[in-house]
């Protein structure tokens, strides 16, 4: 749908400067994802970390002509023919022209809101609407400040269904959202802890949450959750309740029965006056909670109950993230299961034009039919085909009846097509994959699992998942607490504390990272390798390496004569000028650096010369998660403002200061600085047990072997332990030479297993080890945890006295990485 420039200039009740007639079809926040400038609207968002507000330049480059803007720049006079209406916040003008489009459409609108489920209870009614309504719905999990207002603009006039859900983080954010959505229908999933850091008490988010539904017809909660109860009893709500209940007969939706067969489970109900039972393939409790959600949906919406149990019937798993695999032949497989609907495969088509940083890899689509209900297959694909080809995909392979079919519409250089999945594979054009980044995109009914079992690396089941979303959540967690022209330099050192530097590297870089620090430069010239071109700090650097370290722009930590006067000789030798290069000062750590007396000669040295540039000057605290050494990280601290005065004193051009870690950065960001370096924290672990970081790092294996052992038997090598009772031993696929410990070993370590904790007993072995699975659920090929989210890296360390930093960079490169991202 498109808005005329003025007509969006009326609803803001601001000015629009320039006549004319444009016409305006998409809502812009993220200067990276332009594709039709000219019917782009820019809204220049300021947060606490960025200000959008300087991308105006390169956009107008570009072709973008009309902007929401909260400041206005001098240099801007320049863009005569472009728009720029001046408002107080752009991120609430967002949110005004989203509301202002909701009200012109009078169809009902589902709100969903909770601490757990929202996608996919909102995934599943549709799968269970999309028959019967025209649905618009939020892109995967769309649910913020800025997802909610883009998600609403899809609304159209085919649209006959909005489902759209809320999350919030804060008090205030939910009064913003709601009208957004303005729900017709209110339904809240499950609350639980998630988010609570800025709340002062569970009811206050629930309260909170209970605001999207002020306006709404109707309300469906669980009444069995009694804290909720009382709030919606507190709350001045004017619409109707719809409650359920799987203990009390006096709810609107009664749950008579619910009961586990295999892999499926039956529900019984009552409604109104008859009884009634549906089947959905899935057992666990949340699965089963999210159903009887979508259940009073339904119903509410008079769908009958042959229509509900046949749908429920074939409920799909909601995958709610992409991931990142090797490929054979040099190939990277991103792998999206998620709906193949037209705004996930554009969600997915930005995601690989973000790791295709690496300029050598070919850039692959397999995408299938679409299956979107509502808009004519000619249109659909036609409208695919463009953002296809402005993404700049080099080779197509579409698989399915209608992709086939509108073949012609594709003009990329390389383009197949297949009507099945077997035809494709039989095919064997995937033999011919050579340095691809190849996005796999299918609809679930076409079974590309089957095609990425083909084409990827050989799986080993020991597995280092990593969470990419939880890397940029930290990161941002960690800028939103300092002074907004701080500069992060964020730690990759190590393979990144072992999660992996290059996919880290450039997730970072992705999100404008300031600079990265590695440890010696063959590490640094691997992440150049791979396309990273933010500034590299190495900070151990030696006198061999130098070559590859200029050759490849990477910025040396200089701590001492030797090394200063080895690169000051290498620069002038290479007729180079101003070389980056950062200062370290020994405040009391005596590592590297140089001690304080030894300023003034090292500052005569550099003014001597001209080949290097002191870019930055730092040091390192030696305890700054240690409040009892308080006293002596201010004197750190206190030295090294001293010793950086004095040498930025000594050159006429500013320099950078940084000595915080992320302890340090926990504890003392109130000390200010112009850098700060962040590493432990990045990957989910404070320090300082400062809460609201997410875990990175999960550690997987599986169970070879399961076998009932007598009393008084031994287990493993040396006979160390000997069993006090029969018990099951289970034997798992992981061992010191993956990483474990061995003072893990004889009960010292756990792992977990289906969400409960087995301790590893016996001597831990080469490449196995044995747990405990007395009394608890487990199978042979069953997944085993060895640390994530609940079973802490800091817990684990704590136990055999180490630290976190240990355990995770133990991690032996044969453990496979695997990249994931919401
Ligand atoms: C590793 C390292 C850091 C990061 O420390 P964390 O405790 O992981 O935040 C910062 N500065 C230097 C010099 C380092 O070597």
């Amino acid at each position: 749908m498109q808005y005329s420039i003025q007509e969006i200039g009326t609803i803001l009740g601001v000015p629009v400067n320039k006549e004319g007639s444009d016409k305006i079809s998409i809502l812009l926040t993220d200067s990276r994802k332009l594709a039709l400038p000219a019917e782009t609207l820019f809204f220049a968002l300021e947060t606490k970390n960025n200000d959008a507000h300087i991308f105006i330049g390169e956009l107008y480059e570009k072709g973008v002509r009309n902007f929401v803007v909260s400041k206005t720049f001098p240099e801007w006079a320049d863009f005569g023919d472009a728009n720029f209406l001046k408002v107080k916040n752009s991120l609430s003008a967002l949110q005004k022209i989203a509301a202002y489009h909701r009200k012109r459409f009078n169809i009902p609108v589902i709100g969903i809101t909770g601490s757990n489920g929202k996608t996919i209870v909102k995934e599943w009614l549709y799968q269970i609407l999309e028959k019967d309504y025209n649905i618009v719905r939020s892109p995967r999990s769309y649910n913020s400040q800025i997802g909610v207002p883009l998600s609403v603009w899809q609304l159209d006039d085919d649209s006959q269904l909005g489902i759209f859900e809320a999350g919030i983080s804060q008090p205030e954010e939910m009064g913003k959202l709601e009208p957004v959505i303005r729900p017709t229908i209110g339904v809240l999933t499950k609350i639980g802890e998630a988010h609570q850091e800025n709340f002062v008490s569970l009811q206050q988010k629930i309260m909170e949450k209970l605001e999207l539904f002020v306006n709404c017809d109707v309300f469906i909660f669980d009444e069995d959750n009694h804290l909720v109860a009382e709030c919606v009893d507190q709350m001045v709500l004017s619409q109707k309740t719809f409650t359920w209940s799987r203990k009390s007969r006096d709810a609107h939706l009664y749950i008579s029965a619910v009961k586990k067969k295999g892999e499926k489970t039956v529900i019984n109900y009552s409604f109104l006056d008859f009884d009634d039972s549906f089947t959905i393939p899935f057992t666990d409790e949340a699965s089963i909670e999210n159903a009887i959600s979508c259940l009073a949906v339904a119903l509410y919406l008079h769908i009958s109950p042959t229509g509900i149990s046949s749908r429920m019937a074939i409920l799909e798993p909601v995958a709610m993230r992409l991931d990142v695999r090797k490929g054979k032949e040099n190939c990277i497989i991103i792998n999206d299961t998620y709906n193949s609907d037209i705004n996930s495969i554009k969600i997915a088509l930005d995601f690989q034009q973000q790791r295709k940083v690496d300029r050598h890899l070919k850039k692959t689509l397999i995408l299938s039919d679409i299956l979107q209900a509502g808009i004519p297959p000619g249109s659909l694909y036609k409208k695919v085909a463009g953002m296809i080809e402005q993404s700049g995909v080099e080779r197509v392979i579409g698989i399915g009846r209608d992709i086939t079919t509108h073949q012609d519409l594709f003009s990329t250089p390389e383009k197949s097509f297949y009507l099945t999945t077997d035809q494709f594979i039989s095919s064997g054009e995937w033999k011919n994959f050579d340095h691809e980044l190849i996005l796999l995109k299918g609809a679930r009914r076409y079974h590309f699992e089957q095609i990425g079992a083909l084409i990827e690396e050989r799986i080993h089941e020991t597995l280092l998942e990593v969470d990419l979303d939880a890397v940029v959540h930290n990161f941002n967690f960690y800028k939103s607490r300092l002074l907004s022209d701080i500069k992060l330099v964020c730690m990759v050192k190590a393979n990144g504390y072992g999660a992996g530097a290059v996919e880290i590297a450039k997730t970072l870089q992705y999100h404008r990272c300031d600079y990265l620090a590695v440890a010696v430069a063959e590490e640094g010239i691997q992440l150049r390798k791979e396309g990273i071109s933010l500034p590299l700090i190495v900070l151990n650097p030696e006198v061999n390496g130098f070559e590859e370290l200029f050759n490849a722009d990477l910025e040396p930590e200089v701590y001492n004569f030797r090394i200063l006067e080895a690169f000051i000789k290498e620069s002038e030798r290479r007729g180079i000028t101003d070389y980056p290069i950062h200062l370290k000062i020994d405040t009391g750590m005596h590592r590297l650096g140089f001690l304080p007396e030894q300023i003034p000669d090292m500052l005569s040295v550099l003014k001597k010369q001209k080949g290097l540039k002191v870019i930055s000057v730092f040091s390192h605290l030696s305890a700054s998660e240690s409040w009892h050494f308080d006293d002596f990280t201010h004197r750190q601290m206190e030295i090294f403002r001293k010793a950086a005065e004095e040498i930025e004193q000594a050159f006429n051009y500013p320099v950078y200061k940084h000595i915080l870690n992320s302890a340090g950065m926990e504890r003392f960001s109130d000390t200010k600085w112009d850098m700060t370096r962040l590493g432990i924290g990045l990957y989910g672990i404070s320090a300082s047990g400062l809460p609201g970081l997410k875990n990175v790092c999960t550690l997987k294996t599986t169970i070879l072997q399961i076998k009932h052992i007598s009393s008084n038997e031994t287990i493993g090598y040396g006979r160390k332990e000997k069993l006090e009772r029969d018990a099951r031993i289970a034997t798992i696929r992981f061992g010191y030479a993956d990483g474990l410990d061995r003072q893990f070993g004889n009960r010292k370590g756990k792992v977990l297993i289906n969400g409960q904790y087995a301790p590893i007993v016996g001597n831990v072995c080469m490449d196995l080890c044995m747990v405990d699975v007395t009394g608890i659920k487990a199978e042979e090929g069953d997944t085993v945890i060895l640390f994530g989210e609940n079973l802490s890296v800091i817990e684990l360390a704590e136990s055999i006295g180490t630290i976190p930093y240990e355990i995770l960079t133990s991690v032996s490169p044969r453990v496979k990485r695997i990249y994931i991202k919401e």
